[in-house]
């Protein structure tokens, strides 16, 4: 390769262009008052909501004041609750997932097979007693809310008040690629939520006897989509670690050469 550089430059360059996501419309989000929820929940009900202490601060916001978030939507519902407020599973299911995971500080993940739903519950506390993968009934304790210093609170996210991050999703984990906007356990989405089959948790519970699982179909970066860009990056790196060091192997040969 006579010109590398500029080559790599354009590679990268479409790299990116092809990450671009611009945000679609999204149907209008009708917040569900607790007092809905009330009595809608019954003991012979297949889940269990709310799983503690209720309070929705707003899902699907646009953006938050650290910018971090800017144009991308929750995709999720987050329930204000002190550190160390039980938290239980919506409904039966296996736990597919139970392990500290970078924002969220602990996340558990149950798949609901009999819904073709997965539910998932964030910034759970690493210190405190939790359960680890496997069967889990309608209403088992699963973990404990966590504090400021545990939950997933960073320099990135900010210092976060103790609270869970709930989200329910059509399909099963594995479903959903593992890194990327679509990722399984992201709580913010360019992409509309309810298109890539993220339901509002408030809604899902008042209507999940009624809403259709049926023509839905696991988001395009699952499959073999999802090893597509860390494969290009990969390649990437080693074509611009290689150049670096034929560059420096030259100069190192030059400057021998005029000795
Ligand atoms: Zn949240």
């Amino acid at each position: 390769m006579k010109r590398p550089l500029p080559i790599l430059l354009f590679i990268s360059f479409l790299l990116l262009a092809g990450c671009r996501q611009e945000l679609a419309d999204c149907p209008p989000v009708v917040s569900v008052p607790r007092s809905s929820l009330n009595g809608r929940i019954s003991t012979d009900s297949p889940i269990q909501f709310p799983l503690d202490e209720y309070a929705v601060l707003g899902p699907f916001e646009a953006s938050s004041s650290s910018g971090v978030f800017e144009n991308k939507r929750h995709a999720a519902e987050d329930l204000e609750a002190s550190p160390g407020t039980a938290v239980y599973a919506i409904a039966d299911g296996e736990i597919s997932f139970s392990g500290k995971a970078g924002g969220y500080g602990w996340l558990i993940i149950i798949d609901h097979p009999q819904t073709n739903t997965y539910s998932l519950y964030g910034h759970l506390s690493p210190s405190r007693w939790h359960r680890g993968t496997g069967p889990v009934a309608k209403g088992d304790l699963i973990a404990y809310i966590g504090d400021s210093d545990e939950n997933g609170s960073s320099i990135k996210y900010g210092e976060m008040t103790p609270h869970l991050h709930f989200g329910i999703r059509q399909g099963q984990r594995t479903d959903y690629p593992k890194n990327g906007d679509w990722r399984w356990m992201a709580g913010w989405t360019t992409a509309c939520p309810s298109e890539i089959g993220w339901l509002q948790p408030s809604q899902f519970i008042l209507n999940y006897e009624t809403m259709s699982q049926q023509n839905w179909q696991a988001p395009a970066g699952a499959g073999w989509r999802r090893y597509l860009f860390p494969g290009l990056l990969a390649v990437w790196f080693t074509a611009v670690a290689a150049n670096g060091y034929r560059l420096y192997r030259n100069k190192k040969r030059n400057l021998q050469g005029e000795k």
